[in-house]
């Protein structure tokens, strides 16, 4: 059944240099699953906001982030277990890319309490949205439960498929696991390693008692800034575990940036490893690294094809650095390989209806990555497959030069941004007066972050509209009945400052980008985010600009509809940015300069429609975030500039609100209030006010600051007592003319039998708390 070359090679336990690899297999559960569950996958993920798994313990999922973190929680919380299955998966890729090593996907720990935390969004790091955070304690005791790694092991196997499982590797599990509450001072994670390995000890015996002749361990927190002590952990666990090795080949992986020198050095100095595996798409200071010395003798595993986006590889690039490395690390060693694993790009192109054959030709999906693995694999062994060099050299050049992706005007448009500043000319404290002269708020003013319950007639309207099954008037229709019902509610239950529930939106990413140029959009290019929360990510191949408003005619519909002030509805550059397949032939700054220049014109043009207050959201902001500490200063920079530029030229009158998901912003306050907003409502109610510790602790506030007073992830129904019990404790933190009521985000998965009386409660205290100041 496999594949003879990689067959035998795999069997007699070596790695010959023509081997392609794919670092871990999750993709493959998406090809797999991807007709099977497609319609239940659009049911349940359609919507970007859905935000969290509901439910709290509902099990286990996770593993988002690279392939390399699945854990499972104690009895009976594997829920979600069954999806992932790299056997079957491994058929396909043997079918389209031929010879290489499959890696399945599984994992293993357990420890005896942690809570479930998860939130998504789908550009994936190592960032906790992205994954189920363990919470460890000191007295946390680890036992094997289950057995997934060896069963899908031994699954493929009967299928013909030797794999290399992949597991978290010991360090990375640890120190992506965060100390239980009430724990955190007195106690580092890492303290848990002697309790973790015995775990892994077992795991890997098991393992090989099954056949297996490879084991991938996935440290990813190899890139971060790790501290020696830290370092120092990884020398421990694999010198403990070094004896479990023998007779096994073990590869430990890094990826998602470069790796550090001093991480580097403690890597490669790792005894009884057979080799290295490293992203050389993100980050190019590895390939320098590995060019200076490698252990001889060892296997390097080159990660050339990115596995985090959906270009197609420069072959001719690659194998120029292939052949490079091949001379450092010799022939017989080097192994090309994904960057990381496949599960963080759209599944196959072959599902595509929807794009063009240009586009297409530029792209490269989990299935088309496979294929130049292994094509670069078999150049490096002297098999070059001119044809298909030939066309990929066609393909690059044809981006390059296609009209579709520049537009001279807003390149100068945006390199003119580059070095200059943009602010509003009047300070935030002068403009929340004259602002408030106009829209004589009360105190604790109250509103909703922007989305009201999408109904299934909603989704059925949009969806028949999209499909001309209905007119474009009875489209119309349809939504500002729908707009106007909203209006209404919020008008019954005194809510300050509405919205018109965005229900002519699916996703708020999509709904912009299907109205910017140098957008495409796939129609299968769904990619996990977290558990069984999937995004379509849009694909943003050109220069980007606003051929015409976006939102103004509804906005100005909604206006029309009711006396109070009505927000005008918009996604921010940086969010966009986040939250689509960016380009890779430009850096990612000049991109969000060209989004936030359509974004201001739309911001301009609802003023100029009498829309007072306009709120961008900037959701995906903080995640954004690269890995390096040293480098978050340029791209806080950026990303702040770039929200500024969207409103830098609007009246002192004009209200722009902001709105970020996901708490722990401590870190980043500074540059949160450097964007200037006159108000943002940030979430805060799931973070225990961890918030609010930064305004305690004498951070300076002058704007208009709503932290979500509940949890909209939740169906539970908050009363009015606890309502105003958080915006009391607020209150002594924040000056009350400066603090707003609003919910922790939109309300867009709630049910209507939740919203009307979560929102009644919370006037109901913003009312009961004013009378008191
Ligand atoms: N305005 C959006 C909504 O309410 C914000 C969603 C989000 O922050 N994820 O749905
Ligand atoms: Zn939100």
């Amino acid at each position: 059944m496999v594949d003879d070359a990689r067959g035998s090679d795999l069997q007699s336990g070596g790695l010959r240099s023509v081997l392609g690899t794919l670092r871990g297999g999750a993709w493959i559960w998406r090809e797999m699953s991807s007709r099977v569950r497609l319609e239940e996958r659009r049911r349940r993920c359609s919507e970007r906001s859905l935000g969290r798994v509901e439910g709290g313990a509902r099990g286990l999922v996770g593993g988002a982030c690279g392939g390399w973190a699945r854990w499972t929680g104690l009895g009976g919380f594997v829920s979600d277990l069954g999806e992932i299955r790299s056997g079957g998966g491994a058929g396909h890729a043997r079918q389209k890319g031929g010879g290489g090593v499959l890696r399945s996907c599984s994992v293993l720990l357990c420890s005896n309490n942690f809570r479930l935390f998860c939130t998504q969004a789908c550009v994936l790091d190592l960032h906790p949205s992205h994954f189920i955070v363990p919470e460890l304690s000191p007295d946390t005791a680890f036992s094997y439960s289950s057995h997934k790694a060896v069963t899908e092991y031994k699954e493929a196997k009967a299928l013909g498929v030797d794999t290399v499982p992949v597991l978290i590797g010991p360090v990375s599990y640890l120190l992506l696991s965060k100390p239980e509450k009430g724990a955190e001072k007195c106690f580092s994670t890492l303290s848990l390693l002697d309790k973790v390995l015995p775990v892994y000890k077992e795991v890997i015996a098991e393992l090989k008692a099954a056949g297996a002749s490879w084991i991938q361990f996935d440290e990813p927190t190899l890139v971060l800034d790790l501290e020696s002590d830290k370092l120092q952990a990884f020398t421990k666990a694999y010198s403990e575990l070094e004896s479990s090795f023998s007779g096994l080949n073990v590869l430990v992986v890094s990826y998602f940036a470069d790796v550090p020198a001093e991480a580097y050095k403690t890597l490669t100095g790792l005894n009884g490893i057979s080799g290295f595996g490293f992203d050389l798409v993100r980050g190019t200071k590895t390939l320098d690294l590995v060019k200076s010395g490698f252990p001889s003798g060892k296997y390097l595993f080159a990660g050339v094809v990115d596995g985090r986006n959906i270009w197609a590889n420069d072959l001719t690039v690659s194998l120029d650095t292939l052949n490079a490395l091949e001379a450092v690390v010799g022939k017989d060693k080097l192994v090309v390989s994904t960057s990381c694993s496949l599960m963080h790009t759209a599944v196959d192109l072959v599902n595509e209806t929807k794009l063009d054959d240009e586009i297409k030709s530029w792209l490269a999906f989990a299935a088309q990555k496979v294929v130049e693995v292994n094509a670069l694999a078999k150049a490096l062994a002297g098999q070059k497959d001119e044809a298909f060099f030939s066309a990929n050299a066609a393909a690059q050049a044809s981006r390059k030069s296609s009209p579709r992706v520049t537009n001279e005007e807003v390149q100068k448009a945006a390199a003119a941004l580059r070095g200059s500043d943009h602010r509003r000319a009047t300070n935030v404290s002068a403009r929340l007066d004259a602002q408030q002269k106009k829209l004589n708020l009360p105190i604790l003013p109250t509103t909703t972050i922007g989305s009201f319950p999408q109904t299934i007639e909603l989704r059925r309207v949009r969806r028949e509209y999209k499909a001309k099954k209905i007119s474009e008037e009875e489209y119309v229709k349809a939504i500002k009945e729908e707009i106007s019902k909203v209006v209404k509610l919020q008008e019954e239950l005194d809510i300050d400052v509405l919205v018109h529930g965005e229900p002519e939106r699916n996703d708020m990413v999509e709904y912009f980008g299907e109205q910017l140029s140098g957008f495409a959009f796939t129609a299968n290019g769904w990619v996990q985010s977290y558990g069984s929360r999937c995004v379509k990510p849009p694909i943003i191949y050109g220069d980007v600009s606003r051929p015409k408003a976006m939102t103004v005619f509804w906005s100005s519909m909604a206006q029309s509809m009711t006396s109070r002030p009505m927000k005008g509805m918009l996604t921010g550059p940086v969010t966009i940015l986040n939250w689509s397949f960016v380009r890779n032939d430009q850096p990612r700054f000049e991109t969000c300069y060209q989004i936030a220049l359509a974004i201001k014109k739309e911001v301009e043009d609802l003023e100029a429609a009498g829309i007072n207050v306009i709120q961008i959201d900037e959701a995906a902001l903080r995640e954004g975030l690269p890995l390096r500490k040293s480098e978050h200063a340029f791209y806080l920079d950026w990303a702040v500039h770039s929200f500024r530029i969207t409103n830098c030229e609007i009246k002192d009158t004009t209200q722009i609100h902001t709105h970020m998901c996901y708490s722990n912003f401590n870190d980043i306050i500074h540059s949160i209030i450097d964007m200037d907003a006159d108000v943002i409502t940030i979430e805060n109610s799931r973070s225990d006010e961890k918030l609010l510790s930064v305004f305690r602790e004498g951070v300076k506030y002058g704007a208009g600051i709503g932290p979500g007073v509940y949890d909209i992830h939740s169906p539970r129904i908050p009363s009015t007592e606890e309502i105003a019990d958080r915006i009391n404790k607020m209150l002594a933190v924040l000056e009350s003319n400066i603090l707003w009521v609003n919910p922790d985000c939109g309300l867009k998965t709630r049910k209507y039998a939740e919203v009307n009386p979560a929102l009644t409660n919370m006037v109901a205290a913003a009312k009961q708390l004013r009378k008191e100041l």
